[in-house]
C-alpha cells in the first residue's frame, strides 16, 4: 500500500483524536525509521519516550519473539516468571518494595490514586481523599488522571469529574502548605520534570521541601515518572537526581522498549493496605510485554547511562550554540528547546520532517526524546539539522531575533 492510500484509509476508519505528519512509518533499525517512500528519518522521539532501544533492537525483538511463542498470555490467576523477573528489577533497582503492572502511563496513575486513596482510608478512615497535583502537569487521559492534569485545555467537554482533586502552582511551597491545612489530603502527585506542559524541570529545593511536608503529616508523594523514568533523565529514575524516595512512582513510556505497559512502584506500608480483589488487569503484567521489559532493563549497565549523560551534554551545548534558540530546558535525554523570535515549533517539527529528522513539540517548544542508544554522531546530525533548519525560518514577530 502506498502513502496516500494509507493515510486515505486511515482518515476514514481511525477516529481523527491525533494531528498526525503526513508520514507512513514502515520499519525501522536502531535510530533510523522508513517511511513507506523509502524516505529515511533519524528519530529523535522514541514514539514520545516509548522506544529505549532504538527500533528493532535484536536482543530486545529476540526475547519478545521468544516468549510470544512460548507463552503470550495466561490470566492473573497464575504465576509467570517474566512478570517476577520484571518486577524484582524494578525494586532492585529503585528502593521501592512492590509493583503493580497495568498497560498504560494513564493507568499506571489511576493505580496510583487508588493505592494512596486505599491507603488513607485504611490508616486514618474517611474523609482523607483528596489528590494535589501541579498546575501544567500531564497525568493522563481517563477521567482520574485527566482530572489530575493541571491543565484546562484537556478538560474542556468531559465533565462531570470526579472528585477531590486539587491544583497548585508548581515551585509555591506556601501553595502547597495552604491547600494542605484543611487535612483532607492523601496524596500529592508531580513530575519531576513536566514533559507535556513544556519539558520544565522543578526546583530541587521545591521538591526536598515537599518531600519533607508530605512525610511529616504522611501524605503520600507519587512521582509520576512515565516519561522521565527508565533512564531518560541519565538516571534510572528522575527521583534519583533529586535524592527523593517517593512512596508511590508510576512508570510506563519507555519501560517495554515499545510494548505496552505501565507499572506502579510502592512502598510497603501502602502495599499492605491492598489486597486480593482490590485492583488488577486482564493484560498487566502479560508475559510478551515484561519478556521486552526485562532485556530493556538488562542493558542498562554502566556504560548505558554514562552515553546517555555524555550525549545528553553534547546534545544540550549543540542547542545552545544555535542563534535561534533561547533556551535548552529539561534533564538528561528529556529535551526542550524555546525559540526566539516567535518561530513556531509546530513548523520546526514539518521542516525536521523534510530533512529527515522526527522532532516533538511540548506547548510552544520542540520536544526531544531520542532513543536512550543514541552516539555523538546522532547528536551532532540532530543538531546540525536543527541549526540549519532554524536558520532558514525566519522570525515570526518583529524583534527580528
Ligand atoms: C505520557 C504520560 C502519561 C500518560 O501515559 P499514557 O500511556 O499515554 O496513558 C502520564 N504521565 C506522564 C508524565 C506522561 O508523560
Amino acid at each position: 500500500m502506498n502513502t496516500d492510500k494509507i493515510i486515505k484509509r486511515d482518515k476514514k476508519y481511525v477516529l481523527h483524536t491525533y494531528a498526525r505528519s503526513p508520514i507512513v512509518i514502515e520499519r525501522g533499525s536502531g535510530m533510523t525509521a522508513w517511511d513507506a517512500d523509502g524516505k529515511s528519518y533519524l528519530d529523535f522521539t522514541s514514539g514520545i519516550g516509548v522506544n529505549a532501544l532504538g527500533y528493532a533492537d535484536p536482543q530486545w525483538a529476540a526475547a519478545v519473539a521468544e516468549q510470544a511463542a512460548q507463552l503470550q498470555h495466561t490470566s492473573n490467576l497464575y504465576y509467570t516468571a517474566p512478570c517476577t523477573k520484571l518486577a524484582r528489577k524494578l525494586c532492585k533497582l529503585t528502593g521501592m518494595d512492590k509493583v503493580f503492572f497495568g498497560n498504560s502511563g494513564a493507568e499506571a496513575n489511576e493505580g496510583a490514586i487508588k493505592c494512596a486513596r486505599k491507603y488513607s482510608v485504611t490508616t486514618y478512615g474517611p474523609g482523607r481523599s483528596k489528590v494535589i497535583s501541579l498546575v501544567n502537569s500531564f497525568h493522563g487521559r481517563t477521567l482520574a488522571t485527566l482530572t489530575a492534569t493541571g491543565q484546562d485545555v484537556f478538560h474542556h467537554d468531559f465533565g462531570p469529574f470526579p472528585e477531590n482533586f486539587g491544583y497548585v502552582p508548581a515551585n509555591d511551597l506556601e501553595a502547597l502548605r495552604q491547600a494542605l491545612i484543611p487535612g483532607d489530603v492523601c496524596a500529592v502527585m508531580m513530575e519531576l520534570v513536566q514533559g507535556e506542559g513544556g519539558v520544565v524541570a522543578l526546583d530541587a529545593d521545591y521538591v526536598h521541601d515537599v518531600a519533607a511536608l508530605c512525610a511529616e503529616k504522611d501524605i503520600l508523594l507519587i512521582v509520576d515518572e512515565v516519561q522521565t523514568g527508565v533512564g531518560r533523565t541519565g538516571t534510572f529514575l528522575a527521583s534519583q537526581h533529586f535524592a527523593l524516595q517517593p512512596d508511590i512512582v508510576t512508570l510506563a513510556k519507555g519501560l517495554g522498549g515499545g510494548l505496552p505497559i505501565g507499572a506502579v512502584l510502592m512502598k510497603e506500608k501502602v502495599a499492605d493496605t491492598m489486597g486480593p480483589g482490590s485492583h488488577g488487569s486482564t493484560f498487566g503484567g502479560n508475559p510478551v510485554v515484561c519478556a521486552g521489559g526485562c532485556a530493556v532493563i538488562d542493558r542498562m549497565d554502566d556504560a548505558f547511562f554514562d552515553n546517555i549523560n555524555a550525549c545528553a551534554a553534547r546534545l544540550r551545548e549543540g542547542l545552545e550554540k544555535i542563534p535561534q534558540v533561547e533556551a535548552v530546558t529539561g534533564l538528561g535525554l528529556m529535551v526542550g528547546i524555546a525559540l526566539k523570535g516567535g518561530r513556531k515549533a509546530s513548523e520546526v517539527r514539518t521542516l525536521c520532517e523534510h530533512h529527515g529528522l522526527l522532532v516533538l513539540t511540548a506547548k510552544d517548544r520542540i520536544r526531544l526524546l531520542p532513543p536512550l542508544i543514541l552516539t555523538p554522531e546522532d547528536v551532532d546530525t540532530a543538531v546540525q539539522i536543527l541549526a540549519e533548519v532554524l536558520a532558514e525560518l525566519p522570525a515570526d514577530d518583529q524583534t527580528g531575533a
